[in-house]
């Protein structure tokens, strides 16, 4: 872990915090219709958010996953838009990082200097009405038909889907192979066969455009599947890796916020004669409350850390995990400081709610992201002896 800021990541991180107080404005209104603010993809694309991680030679920064973390750390500190963080990071995490992993040279001089500079915007669509945890049991079919394939299938909860130029599209090529069959595509959204559908459904995040991604006969060229054949599985548990660790970066900000802002309510409000901060009632739930961002904080980079080095690491599930996690709490704990204030849409404290809870599904829910770490640690995979207490064995064997 790095002990300390060098003088030009803190000036970034700077820079960023200023580029997210010019966005995300008007976000009662925007609330109403799903929409992001008319010019905040290309002023963020102007600020150099989207080419954070991109190699050099597509006109990105090159910066390591863990000064990416703080750089969005502080963008989100800056911005009130947590569902405009949320699109920029589902862009970002699942579009620009699986083409940067897994694109051919043609496939990457194709879409990352777009999607870095903004003229592009990208959307990761997997999730199915029937697979959603199970994301690989999907049923989106890819037929081969000579040098194409033939996409059929229906993609639902797609973040950036409304305003998405380019889709990875997660489909099978048999169905009989279960998540061996799936296989990764990058689809074009003029490409016949693509039908979106906006939604305004959403609790929270809702400046986050989502909608149905509709894929009738849509025939691709084989040179763009993302990744091998039937290698779908890896390209997403990368790509999940990533977007573990970093999506909620920014989420780290608006803690950091809310936080701050708690503080000073405490020491400016007077109930029975005092600061409300003096009770310690109140002074111990702000404590929590910088103690868990801490904590959420630590995990981030721990998991943005690892990126680089270990894929059987715990830290991007735990990161995602804990940051979603700990943000409603944070809220929820925001909400009682101020009391009725707290629970009018006077303050940010009730979207932040709203906005927080989602992050507790998307990526995976929490008890997805256990059940990988789990899976990591080795507890699901238990060696069966053999039961010489009785006949018939006993049916927890496999857990031991
Ligand atoms: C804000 C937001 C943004 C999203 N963006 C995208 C996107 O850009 N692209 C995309 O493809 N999808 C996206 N999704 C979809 C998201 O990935 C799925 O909602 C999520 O994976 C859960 O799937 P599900 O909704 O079908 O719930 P289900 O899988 O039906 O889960 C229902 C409940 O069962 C539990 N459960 C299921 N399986 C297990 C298990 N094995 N062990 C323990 N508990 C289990 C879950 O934890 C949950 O509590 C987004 C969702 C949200 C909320």
């Amino acid at each position: 872990m790095k002990p300390g800021w060098t003088d030009e990541e803190r000036a970034l991180g700077e820079r960023m915090r200023r580029l997210g107080q010019e966005l995300g404005h008007d976000l009662r209104a925007r609330e109403e219709t799903c929409t992001l603010r008319p010019g905040d993809w290309k002023r963020s694309a102007e600020g150099g958010v989207l080419q954070l991680p991109l190699p050099e030679r597509y006109g990105g920064r090159a910066l390591s996953p863990l000064t990416c973390a703080y750089a969005l750390e502080n963008l989100g500190y800056g911005c009130r838009d947590n569902g405009l963080m949320m699109a920029l990071g589902a862009h970002i995490w699942a579009v620009e990082l699986p083409i940067r992993e897994f694109g051919t040279p043609e496939q990457k001089q194709r879409y990352l200097p777009a999607l870095g500079d903004g003229r592009m915007t990208g959307a990761h669509a997997i999730t199915e009405a029937e697979a959603g945890s199970d994301a690989l049991a999907l049923t989106a079919r890819a037929r081969r038909d000579g040098d194409d394939y033939i996409l059929d299938g229906v993609k639902r909860y797609i973040t950036n889907a409304p305003i998405a130029d380019l889709f990875i599209v997660y489909a099978t090529v048999d169905p009989e192979l279960g998540f061996t069959g799936v296989t990764a595509f990058l689809v074009e959204r003029e490409q016949a066969g693509v039908t979106v559908e906006s939604r305004r459904d959403k609790t929270g995040l809702r400046t986050g455009p989502w909608g149905e991604v509709i894929l009738r006969e849509c025939r691709v060229p084989s040179a763009r599947r993302l990744g091998a054949e039937k290698q779908g599985s890896r390209v997403l548990a990368r790509c999940m890796a990533w977007e573990r660790a970093l999506i909620l970066a920014p989420m780290l900000g608006t803690m950091r916020r809310q936080v701050e802002e708690c503080v000073e309510y405490a020491r400016t409000r007077v109930q029975f004669r005092k600061n409300i901060g003096r009770f310690e009632s109140v002074s111990h739930r702000v404590v929590d409350m910088r103690i868990r961002l801490e904590e959420a904080r630590l995990l981030t980079y721990r998991a943005a850390a690892d990126l680089v080095g270990d894929p059987r690491s715990i830290f991007p599930e735990a990161a995602q995990l804990r940051t979603s996690e700990s943000a409603v709490e944070t809220f929820l704990d925001a909400m009682q400081v101020y009391g009725g204030l707290g629970y009018t849409t006077g303050t940010d404290v009730e979207r932040n709610l709203r906005d927080a809870l989602g992050t507790r599904i998307s990526s995976g829910t929490s008890d997805l992201q256990r059940t990988v770490i789990a899976e990591r640690l080795g507890l699901t995979t238990g060696i069966r002896r053999p039961d010489t207490r009785r006949a018939g064995g006993d049916r927890h064997a496999d857990a031991r």
